[in-house]
């Protein structure tokens, strides 16, 4: 099979290519120029990617989880060997670096692999001389998968690895901002799976809310901001549809007065910075104690001084740009407003005049809790640095928010680390490291931050419906 990585970007439905009635332009945040152009899915073509995954369901459910499982693995075979093409067409959308990209794209076919490693658990309720009684776990026919635009490919792994091996087919819509590297793995993917079960489609803001109040969609996996999360909730009532939401967050660092300023600043900062802030997980406020506040201030500050920014394909860049004008714009009037409210900037500021959106990696000096910067998700490469004394203090400022996706606590005592972590509201809370997740783990955002789980056997089970049966005897 001989793909162009550069042109001919087609939809897959019912495992053939489609192209668009119309197409939209898919830029490059680097410079601003056009990649290429994306299909944009008419209503009708819709239709038919869900005829397609509903028609190929029943055959792909019938068929034993072992024969779903080698399928898993074939598709991440398949992408791993695509990976340097992928990651280049990855750079060029989304802005990430190249070696960033690569390690996104040998995420994914890590997470299909060991996803497929689940097993859908039976319970034997009762098995007595009356009657036998087990409780299984169905598949729910057609899943939409809606991933945002920071992780196009990893975050559909986390969709479609347990969506297929439960018995799913599937429906796959990549965001608007970076649809070509999902359009090309669709394409390769046409020659693993049988057809139609999996389907992906790429279209402007419209494209997603006809997927979330279509009747022909059993569930809907999303991944993006809480403000659309609310959206897709409100759509999704109207089929009765499952959701699963992973939301947005504003996780909380806090950093105790015992830590060993040099061994892990390098690990908070890229736990706050990599991909340039653009990850759901990144540490956003960090909460550190008096005692080693500047020390670990002006640590964070040299790393940030070394770090090279600048388009993803360029050698020796370790962070790219923010992916699209309108993120770049709120982290912009982010920055904007900490300068008019007069808050002290550690390094960065708003970027000089230029093409792509490039942004200044930027500490800010404990600002007031109150402020923006410090209450608002700022997605980008800003960074609120903030006091306290008294660990109290810190908890219930860390916990003050409508989110509560990821936190972390770093300490020489992990005893006491735990003691804080224990008491934070958070999905995932990490001690002493951050961002470490595994296919086989729950994920789960708490409060604001999301509806559901992703990963591991609740993950898993959130694409199917318990089925229990009793046969009387
Ligand atoms: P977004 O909510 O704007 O878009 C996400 C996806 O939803 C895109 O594919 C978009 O086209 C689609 N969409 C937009 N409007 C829709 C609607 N009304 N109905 C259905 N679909 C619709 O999010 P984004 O800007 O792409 O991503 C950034 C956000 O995602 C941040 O808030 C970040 O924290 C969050 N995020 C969360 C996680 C997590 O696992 N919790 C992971 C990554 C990103």
């Amino acid at each position: 099979m001989s793909i162009r990585f550069d042109a001919d970007f087609t939809m897959t439905i019912n495992g053939r290519a489609v192209p668009g009635s119309a197409s939209f332009d898919v830029l490059n945040p680097a410079d601003e120029t056009i990649v290429a152009q994306a299909p944009d899915c008419t209503p009708a073509q819709l239709d038919d990617a869900i005829a397609a995954a509903r028609s190929a369901y029943p055959a792909w459910a019938a068929r034993p989880l072992a024969e779903r499982r080698q399928f898993l693995l074939d598709m991440a075979a398949a992408i791993d060997a695509h990976v340097d093409p992928l990651a280049h067409l990855l750079t060029s959308e989304q802005g990430k670096t190249l070696t960033e990209a690569a390690t996104e794209i040998g995420g994914a076919s890590y997470w299909l692999r060991e996803t497929a490693t689940l097993t859908l658990p039976e319970t034997v309720n009762e098995d007595s001389d009356d009657r036998l009684s087990i409780t299984r776990h169905v598949p729910l026919g057609v899943v939409g998968a809606i991933p945002p635009w920071n992780f196009p490919l990893g975050l559909s792994a986390f969709k479609l690895g347990p969506a297929l091996l439960s018995g799913n087919t599937v429906v796959l819509k990549p965001s608007p901002f970076t649809p070509l590297m999902t359009l090309k793995v669709g394409e390769i993917l046409r020659e693993v799976l049988p057809p139609g079960v999996l389907n992906v489609v790429s279209g402007g803001d419209d494209l997603g809310p006809m997927m979330t109040a279509h009747p022909g969609i059993d569930k809907i996996s999303f991944t993006g901001s809480t403000q659309t999360g609310r959206k897709v909730m409100a759509s999704a009532a109207s089929t009765l549809k499952r959701v699963t939401l992973e939301l947005g967050g504003n996780d909380p660092a806090i950093v105790l007065p015992d830590v060993d300023v040099a061994t892990m600043a390098a690990q908070l900062f890229w736990g706050a910075f990599y991909s340039s802030g653009q990850v759901c997980l990144a540490a956003k406020r960090v909460y550190i104690h008096a005692d080693v506040y500047e020390e670990l201030r002006n640590a964070l500050a040299d790393i940030a001084r070394s770090v090279k920014v600048g388009p993803g394909t360029d050698d020796g860049v370790q962070l790219g740009p923010i992916q699209n004008r309108q993120q770049y714009e709120r982290v912009l009037d982010l920055i904007r407003d900490a300068s008019e409210q007069g808050y002290d900037f550690v390094i960065g500021g708003l970027p000089e005049e230029q093409k792509g959106y490039f942004v200044p990696l930027t500490l800010i000096d404990n600002p007031p809790e109150y402020s923006r910067i410090v209450q608002e998700e700022q997605f980008g490469p800003v960074l609120p640095l903030l006091k306290f004394d008294d660990i109290e203090d810190a908890i219930e400022r860390a916990n003050a928010t409508e989110y509560g996706l990821g936190a972390s606590v770093w300490s020489a005592d992990t005893d006491a680390a735990l003691a804080v972590g224990r008491r934070l509201q958070a999905g995932t809370v990490w001690i002493n490291e951050i961002q470490y997740l595994t296919p086989l783990v729950t994920f789960a955002g708490h409060k604001q931050s999301g509806v559901g789980t992703e990963s591991g056997t609740d993950g898993l089970l959130e694409y199917t419906v318990p089925q229990t049966i009793t046969v009387r005897r």
